[in-house]
């Protein structure tokens, strides 16, 4: 089986099975018990979040632990607009068309609760440009939520220039980093982010662990997301998931030295070339500007189910997005970009580990080829 879909979730990578086998040998106290052990895993759990902190130029006292980055999504908009009386008088907000589904969701919720919410295209090379943001704004915006790198497409929204813009006209700002963290640089501070959300499988850490970044989180009034005991700052009850928080700093410890190494490989590159002199007619999605991991490839002249059926043993590949690949709906994102129906159907999403090499290349593009319509 070759694995073609890193986007959707990265296999665990042998350090974090280290740290988690570790874990659930050890880790089995509760970090707030006040006994040894207990403090012993408070000790884990704070060493983590401290280095999450680090990794993003924040403080350990802004970040809190969730369960991916879905939950952090839903801490960055719904906990924090709900439960701020000042801020839950504006109701409106600006999301970016290309994000997340489950942004939308939250959305969906938030206009229940009488919000209104702008959507803002991108434009047809999949980013989101900061003038189309700053249009969307009005004087009751609460809250921008932009996502730093599409998990389709692999293209690079302008957060900082977005995030100026917010500070300019003192709007809160999110993003959903979730495909960039341990991929490109984030500096809370430079980039004016105020809530960023983060997921630990997406860097070959365990699923079910994330955590959202919040700016000065204490002076803040937030309504929590789980109602318990006290645990992360009272927004996020339960007890604390030490054994998966322990994978988690892990892999934020090993995946950037793997993401090197895997860039030099230049894979992406390769495999357009090995198309171009294959003669398959192709596109691909997006700007020049991507993250290497991920390729949108729109294949105008392939059978792509016929591909995916006939390889389904062989290739794990999406069409469109993992999210949504099961549904009959086109992806919002390929249509965002101005791809129609037929079109988006016959695109698949590639995302990379960094272990690929260039036969698995040789042998998809040989798969496309024998797929032509
Ligand atoms: C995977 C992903 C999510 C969801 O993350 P979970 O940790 O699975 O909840 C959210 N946003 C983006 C951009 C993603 O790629």
């Amino acid at each position: 089986m070759i694995y073609f879909d890193s986007a959707a979730s990265y296999p665990i990578l042998p350090e974090v099975k280290t740290a988690l086998r570790n874990a659930f040998d050890n880790c089995f106290a509760n970090s707030s018990s006040n006994h040894f052990l207990g403090e012993q895993m408070l000790a884990i759990v704070d060493d983590v979040r401290e280095k999450i902190a680090d990794h993003i130029s924040a403080y350990p006292s802004e970040i809190i632990f969730t369960s991916g980055a879905t939950e952090s999504n839903n801490i960055a908009i719904k906990s924090i607009l709900l439960g701020d009386t000042e801020l839950s008088k504006k109701k409106h907000i600006v999301v970016s068309a290309i994000e997340h589904k489950c942004i939308f969701s939250i959305c969906n919720h938030l206009k229940n609760n009488g919000f209104s919410v702008s959507l803002v295209k991108p434009n047809d090379f999949g980013i989101i440009d900061a003038e189309s943001v700053k249009k969307a704004m009005r004087e009751d915006t609460a809250l921008v939520s932009i996502m730093h790198v599409n998990n389709e497409l692999g293209t690079i929204n302008p957060i900082a220039e977005i995030g100026q813009i917010c500070f300019d006209n003192r709007i809160l700002f999110h993003s959903d980093a979730a495909q960039s963290l341990c991929k490109q640089v984030i500096n809370v501070d430079a980039m004016n982010i105020d809530i960023m959300s983060f997921s630990a499988h997406k860097i070959g850490g365990p699923k079910g662990i994330g955590a959202v970044y919040i700016r000065d989180l204490r002076k803040r009034e937030l309504q929590p997301v789980i109602h318990g005991a006290g645990q992360e700052q009272g927004i996020r009850g339960g007890t604390v998931a030490a054994p998966l928080i322990s994978g988690f700093g892990a892999a934020l410890a090993t995946f950037p030295n793997y993401y090197e190494g895997f860039k030099k490989k230049n894979i992406r590159n390769y495999l357009i070339e090995k198309l171009q002199t294959s003669g398959v007619n192709f596109i691909v999605n997006g700007n020049e500007d991507v993250l290497p991991h991920i390729i949108s490839l729109t294949l105008p002249k392939t059978n792509t189910s016929l591909l995916l059926q006939k390889n389904s043993q062989r290739f794990c590949l999406a069409q469109g997005s993992a999210c949504s690949s099961r549904e009959i709906e086109a992806s919002h994102v390929l249509t965002a970009i101005g791809l129609n129906r037929e079109l988006a159907d016959r695109t698949l999403r590639i995302s990379f580990t960094n272990e690929v090499t260039y036969s698995e290349i040789d042998e998809l593009v040989n798969a496309i080829t024998k797929a032509a319509l």
